[in-house]
């Protein structure tokens, strides 16, 4: 008899099932016998841009120095964060992609016998970094399909450790507001450390979210993660960061990799923070993308769920499998989320004016209203 391998793994790792990516693009490609430019792909939150030159001109200008290590503390692009958010270094943690700084909290705070909270329909790495480190996972029925903040507060207990809030969240593009935020950190007990996921802040800047960032000379226990994979358009590269009092910033600091963010994701992401026209950009091409979207649901009767991403969560009344599948056969990639609690749903980034087109013909054929 050999080993079961399965069984020996830890019991949060067996209840876990590995994260579903978009599919990529190549592969649709070979499956359907397409050039791989003639495929639309909007399932993956990417930024339609392409990146920002001035990134790819840093990246050029560091590929020389491949043969050393990266700045393990990242000096550079700390200094820069620091500035342009007015924030310490030493209160800033650096992650390989945001991810890892959720994976980073984990790691630091979790452990079997201790609980995170986090919403219905959440992004999907909360659980998996929780039960992934042996924690259980305590999943807060949605309202609306937003976060439940009461009931979140309310499901909080003397083991909990962390709270994962998303705001925007992500697939469902729901938020709450600064008044809301405001009344949520008030009362979470001192011991709980709240991880809030701002990965797509710069798309509803100002007006439209509350800014994490004002809250953190009050609260200690609260850990801003931000990444440069969306607005900013370096998904490939990974780069994260996490603002937070400078005691959780040096936890989250011992348990990293030392060498977590690369040299050449360090560079551009110093370009892409400077580069505050591709930022622009990438916002009002958002804007324009959503509105275009909204219409052509509105054309075809759909409803969908009001989002501050730059995805939207398309409901189609029925099983969106099916759908999903004839999308994937006209060339065009969307993200199914029955895997979040919303099998009748597809969530859809924001693309160029062409993609998000090319996207509504070939969902209107599908449907049979073409
Ligand atoms: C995309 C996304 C992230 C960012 O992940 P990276 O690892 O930085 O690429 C984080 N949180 C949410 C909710 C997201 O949707």
């Amino acid at each position: 008899m050999s080993c079961d391998f399965l069984a020996q793994a830890l019991p949060g790792v067996q209840k876990l099932s590995p994260y579903v990516p978009g599919k990529p693009v190549d592969e649709l490609a070979r499956e359907l016998g397409m050039a791989p430019a003639s495929i639309v792909k909007l399932a993956s939150n990417e930024n339609p841009l392409g990146p920002s030159a001035k990134a790819l001109d840093a990246i050029r200008a560091e590929l020389a120095e491949l043969t050393r290590y990266p700045d393990g503390n990242a000096f550079d692009l700390k200094q820069a964060l620091s500035e342009r958010f007015g924030v310490a270094a030493t209160g800033i943690t650096l992650g390989n992609g945001s991810n890892d700084i959720l994976e980073l909290v984990a790691r630091a705070y979790l452990a079997p016998g201790y609980n995170a909270v986090f919403s219905e329909h959440a992004f999907a790495v909360y659980p998996l970094v929780t039960l992934a480190i042996g924690a259980e996972g305590r999943s807060v029925p949605a309202k609306d399909y937003g976060h439940d903040l009461e009931a979140m507060l309310a499901a909080i207990d003397a083991d909990t450790r962390v709270v994962f809030v998303a705001n925007p969240n992500n697939p469902t593009g729901t938020w709450f507001d600064s008044e809301a935020l405001a009344r949520f950190l008030a009362r979470v007990p001192e011991h709980v450390l709240v991880v809030l996921d701002e990965a797509y802040i710069e798309y509803a800047e100002g007006d439209k979210l509350p800014d994490g960032l004002a809250f953190l000379a009050q609260y200690p226990n609260l850990i801003v993660s931000r990444t440069f994979s969306k607005a900013y358009g370096l998904a490939a590269l990974r780069v994260g960061y996490a603002f937070s009092s400078p005691t959780v910033a040096d936890v989250l600091n011992r348990v990293r990799q030392p060498f977590n963010v690369n040299s050449l994701a360090q560079a551009a992401a110093c370009a892409a923070l400077a580069d505050s026209d591709y930022l622009a950009r990438s916002r009002a091409l958002n804007d324009a993308g959503m509105a275009q979207l909204e219409a052509g649901f509105r054309d075809l009767d759909l409803k969908w769920i009001p989002s501050r991403g730059n995805f939207i969560a398309v409901d189609l009344g029925r099983e969106a499998a099916p759908i999903n599948q004839g999308l994937l056969q006209e060339g065009v990639i969307v993200r199914p989320v029955a895997g979040y609690g919303m099998p009748t749903f597809l969530r859809v980034s924001i693309g160029t004016e062409a993609e998000n087109a090319r996207f509504l013909a070939a969902l209107s054929k599908v449907l049979g209203r073409g």
